[in-house]
């Protein structure tokens, strides 16, 4: 019965001697104690094992979390060279809608205008020039 409760104490006592928590009575209590009960020690490899095991499921966690946030960092950066793209897109296309504009508006103001007026007429008494002087 004695046995017992102290097999109670020390299990309880397990976790605070992993951690290296507890003060030197209880740790030599546990130490003490340890080395004479089996099933206390057998308790404490399976405590052992299970913290070991909680550890690797953290570590595939944050891998997992990593890779998650890599991905998206990833997809952030695709997202932003494509949001430049399309940047340079709508401004190589403004250009060239305003160079278009231009060239067509410069054509229509030369026909438009005077210019094109005079060449024709210029060329009408040319060759109204040219029939006087053949006829
Ligand atoms: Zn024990």
């Amino acid at each position: 019965m004695e046995k017992k409760t102290e097999c109670e104490i020390v299990q309880d006592l397990l976790l605070g001697y992993i951690d290296g928590v507890l003060n030197k009575e209880s740790k030599k209590l546990v130490e003490k104690h340890l080395k004479e009960c089996k099933n206390c020690q057998k308790r404490l490899e399976e405590i052992k094992k299970d913290m070991k095991e909680n550890e690797n499921n953290q570590k595939k966690e944050i891998d997992y979390l990593k890779k998650i946030r890599r991905k998206s960092r990833i997809k952030s950066i695709l997202i932003a060279i494509g949001i430049v793209a399309l940047v340079f897109f709508i401004i190589y296309l403004y250009k060239f809608i305003l160079v278009n504009d231009m060239v067509k508006k410069s054509i229509k103001s030369l026909e438009s205008e005077n210019f094109y007026k005079k060449a024709t007429t210029m060329m009408g008494n040319r060759r109204d020039f040219c029939n006087a002087y053949i006829l």
